[in-house]
């Protein structure tokens, strides 16, 4: 190995938290290494957020056609180009790719290409080839998605490589029931797949608001989506009509094109050399941190998917750029809470969310304490199909102030509505609040301060 290089602040893994928090750091005047495999930006801007993001772009425009008819325009055809949205996409990702590595250029930290393990409390290695040293060491490498263990799962893909599709499946199974699941269930049925959802359960987002989840199941069911519910796969094999499942049931699901695993990811973990550095993962590969993202290894941090976090990128970025503040930018006490985190499941129609949801707040505060409002309604912008899609709302409220616990929505746009209402009930809003708030007409977010 060459001579070793001393840093501050060594950050391996270059996806959202790691490069928000190495770029922090060294804006601080901290000497900052990245050690990045794999493209920068990482799980959420190569095979997440931003490609997913765009292809619901593409699904919602699908769908919008439909919608336009009602309006007085002309049905001509309107046909989607997988490969010529592929290669947009990607052009557009190269592009933020650029953009990350021009940013970790400007803000001075130097970047190593390549797989980094621990190789001590204050040591990491690239490739086995450069030896780096600090003080302070952040763990950010994310996750990886899970493979069934059953025969023929291998004639699947998972999500990234639903990324890679070079054409669009015709006749798809989905097998999961989080939000992959439902986000690409959806947007392949938009864009003219033919769609079968497979669950385990009755019912797929098991803990989200069940008003959210009856509510999309219904919507799914009426745009076409086959949901095969309480299901357990067996095997998925090849046979004279295409790929087929096989479920413990006895029965099985077979003329597919492809068949896609969406059944939850697991933390890269296993091959950090977290035992030269005395750490260890749970039982499921994820490290331990508290509030401030210590490990229990002094000047070892972690960040983003490899904790017990929320999933979700902005909580990575969050919680990596206010670990930078603490140990470079003299903010002692500088932490995440990622209680109410707000967060939007891209189905279709979108899901927004944040807090709690009806049975979680009876569980905690009593049915006594709590009391909520909703509200089920055609849109505006629906006003002309024979059976539109309605969008739903709900609050959560508790004690005599009836303050605002859960805030939940479904419909036509909540996805850029929540972001707002966030920030009311992080500062504590109350029913009343949302009340004395003039309503802005003719929207549906006015709904949410007019409900009774
Ligand atoms: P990552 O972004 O996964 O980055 C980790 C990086 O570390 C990767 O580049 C990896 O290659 C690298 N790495 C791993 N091991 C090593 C090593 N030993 N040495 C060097 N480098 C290493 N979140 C949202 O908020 N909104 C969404 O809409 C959304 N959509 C999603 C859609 C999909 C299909 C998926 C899969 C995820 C989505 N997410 C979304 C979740 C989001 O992408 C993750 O929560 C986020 O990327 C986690 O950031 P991270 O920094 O922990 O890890
Ligand atoms: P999730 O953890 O959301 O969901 C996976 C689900 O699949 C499980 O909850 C489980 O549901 C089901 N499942 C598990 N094992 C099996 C099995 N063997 N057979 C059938 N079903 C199974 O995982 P995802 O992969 O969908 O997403 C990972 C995370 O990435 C999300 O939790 C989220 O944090 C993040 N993400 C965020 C997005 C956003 O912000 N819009 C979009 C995409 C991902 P059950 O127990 O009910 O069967």
């Amino acid at each position: 190995m060459s001579t070793t290089t001393d840093f501050d602040f060594i950050v391996i893994g270059g996806g959202s938290g790691g490069i928000a928090s190495a770029n922090r750091a060294a804006s601080y005047g901290a000497r900052v290494a990245l050690v990045a495999e794999g493209p920068l930006g990482g799980t959420c801007v190569n095979v997440g957020c931003v490609p997913k993001k765009l292809f619901w772009n593409a699904a919602h425009l699908a769908t919008s056609h439909e919608l336009a008819a009602g309006y007085g325009f002309s049905a001509t055809p309107w046909d989607f180009n997988w490969g010529s949205f592929k290669s947009h996409r990607d052009a557009y990702i190269q592009r933020l790719n650029g953009r990350y590595a021009e940013g970790l250029e400007n803000n001075r930290v130097t970047l190593f290409r390549g797989h980094g393990r621990l190789r001590g409390k204050n040591q990491v290695s690239v490739d086995e080839k450069t030896l780096l040293s600090a003080a302070k060491i952040l763990l950010a490498t994310g996750g990886t998605p899970i493979w069934p263990e059953i025969p023929g799962a291998e004639l699947g893909m998972d999500s990234d490589g639903f990324f890679a599709l070079g054409e669009q499946p015709q006749r798809v199974a989905v097998v999961g029931a989080g939000y992959i699941a439902v986000e690409l269930a959806g947007v392949l049925r938009a864009l003219g797949s033919d769609v079968s959802l497979v669950v385990r359960r009755n019912h797929f987002l098991h803990g989200f608001e069940p008003m959210l989840r009856e509510h999309l199941m219904e919507a799914m069911q009426t745009q076409g989506i086959n949901l095969l519910a309480q299901r357990q796969v067996r095997q998925l094999r090849r046979d004279a009509n295409g790929l087929c499942l096989d479920f413990a049931q006895g029965d099985c699901h077979g003329g597919l094109d492809a068949v896609l695993w969406a059944i939850g990811r697991r933390p890269q973990t296993s091959d950090l050399g977290l035992v030269a550095a005395d750490l260890a993962t749970d039982d499921d590969g994820f490290l331990a941190v508290d509030k401030f993202q210590n490990t229990p290894v002094d000047g070892i941090y972690a960040v983003g998917d490899i904790t017990r976090a929320p999933a979700l990128t902005p909580v990575a970025i969050a919680a990596g750029r206010r670990l930078a503040d603490r140990l470079f930018g003299g903010q002692s006490e500088r932490h995440l809470d990622s209680s109410l985190t707000p967060t939007v499941i891209f189905s279709h129609p979108p899901i927004a969310t944040v807090g709690m949801s009806e049975i979680e707040a009876r569980e905690r505060y009593g049915d006594e304490q709590v009391k909520c409002y909703q509200s089920r309604f055609v849109p505006l912008l629906r006003a002309f199909q024979s059976e539109p899609e309605r969008t739903a709302m709900k609050l959560v409220t508790v004690g005599h102030e009836e303050r605002i616990v859960g805030l939940h929505a479904i419909g036509d746009g909540v996805e850029e509505m929540l972001q707002g209402f966030a920030v009311a009930i992080r500062m504590g809003a109350r029913k009343r609040d949302f009340d004395d708030t003039i309503a802005i007409h003719p929207t549906s977010s006015e709904e949410f301060v007019t409900l009774r």
